[in-house]
């Protein structure tokens, strides 16, 4: 059912063996990425038969690591809607304005589309114990898959993570340790686990399927839009994984015969407490240092150092596109006019694409034809701290 060729790493380009459990390159420790063979997959398979399947993600499975469709683990992530956002784009004046709304995905944010994929391959691949290193939203989303699969969960998480994090995790079965730090820390601690224990790591791109799960926006988005792309897309970036997962499915599709050159204008959101990309972006490095003293209310943001930073920044330099820094003042703001004008709860990372949407306008970056895509990755109730009032 799959069409996986090979694993290939993104920085040294040296190949792999996809049927055995890898985390990352051997020979130079940066991210490995799935390989299809596009080839065969573009006579076999066609946008026509694809258009009649489930409202899943695993509508795409021939381009998805699963080889034996007895290990997916399914909850219903994926093919979320994507809105064209009327109301609130009269009320700000443009009017092609979409939102695709992850709020919508099992446990309330697009994390559930990586974890989903990687879970169910580590399950097909045989592994037992898995563990993760999160913000937040993803060690939710691990911590369900991992219950649906039966595998033992270690969760490590920022000891000031909103609570509801935290009980979401324990709910679902997890082991959960708070550390003291960020989630770099976290990554630390999660570490030693692995080396003493056998856990497998799931952490962001230190495995290749997780990316593979997240580039389903890309597929979704084309699709929705009648297999045609926006002029922009602007993501709140954390560890950068939807936003290369999406320019590794443009990719993809060309080559599949699905859709053409064009591609949009690839922009990053971060905060203004923790903007890693947008700094190395500004100061044109091909890597991104990292972040001194992070601090952001929206958790998927706080990320001051991501492993996949140069694909981060070649996407967006590879599309014409580029990255900005908001507030969380702002964000906060933003949240409540998508709420009461267009009726959807967003996550402050979601309400800050609008808020770097308008910034764009006001720069004149942004033109009054062009098609543009907001990621509301998450839902705005698991930030139930943020909206006393
Ligand atoms: C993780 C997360 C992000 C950042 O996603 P990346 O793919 O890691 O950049 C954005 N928003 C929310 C709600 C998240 O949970």
């Amino acid at each position: 059912m799959s069409y996986l060729s090979h694993l290939e790493c993104a920085l040294c380009g040296e190949e792999f063996e996809a049927d055995r459990v890898w985390n990352l390159c051997p020979k130079c420790s940066r991210p490995l990425l799935a390989r299809y063979d596009l080839e065969t997959a573009r006579q076999r398979l066609s946008r026509e038969k694809i258009a009649q399947r489930e409202a899943t993600l695993w509508r795409y499975r021939e381009l998805l690591p699963v080889r034996n469709p007895r290990y997916i683990l399914c909850l219903g992530e994926g093919w979320t809607p994507l809105i064209h956002a009327a109301q609130l784009g009269k009320t700000i004046g443009f009017e092609n304005l979409h939102i695709k709304d992850e709020g919508l995905n099992p446990t309330g944010s697009f994390k559930a589309r990586g974890l989903g994929v990687a879970l169910s391959r580590a399950c097909e691949l045989g592994v037992k114990v898995v563990s993760i290193p999160s913000a937040g939203n993803a060690a939710g989303a691990m911590s369900a898959y991992a219950a649906l699969a039966g595998m033992e969960a270690h969760v490590f998480m920022p000891q000031d993570v909103p609570p509801l994090f935290v009980s979401e995790c324990h709910v679902l079965g997890a082991e959960v340790t708070l550390v003291d730090g960020l989630i770099t820390d976290c990554g630390r601690v999660a570490a030693e686990g692995v080396r003493l224990f056998d856990r497998f790591d799931i952490s962001t791109l230190k495995e290749p399927y997780r990316l593979e799960g997240k580039k389903t926006l890309g597929y979704e988005l084309a699709e929705q839009m009648g297999w045609t792309l926006p002029d922009v897309i602007i993501y709140p970036t954390g560890g950068g994984t939807g936003l290369i997962g999406m320019w590794k499915a443009f990719d993809e599709m060309e080559k599949l015969g699905w859709i053409g050159p064009h591609r949009p204008r690839m922009i990053t959101v971060q905060s203004e407490g923790c903007a890693p990309i947008v700094r190395a972006f500004q100061q044109g490095q091909e890597f991104a240092a990292p972040w001194q003293d992070a601090h952001t209310v929206a958790d998927g943001l706080r990320v001051p150092a991501a492993v996949a930073d140069f694909l981060i920044l070649r996407a967006l330099r590879e599309s014409d596109g580029t990255a900005i820094a908001v507030s969380d003042q702002e964000m906060l703001e933003a949240a409540r006019l998508i709420g009461r004008t267009q009726g959807i709860f967003v996550c402050p990372e979601g309400a800050a694409t609008l808020v770097a949407f308008q910034h764009l306008r006001r720069q004149g970056r942004i033109s009054d034809g062009e098609r543009v895509v907001l990621f509301n990755t998450g839902s705005g109730l698991k930030y139930a701290h943020l909206w006393a009032q």
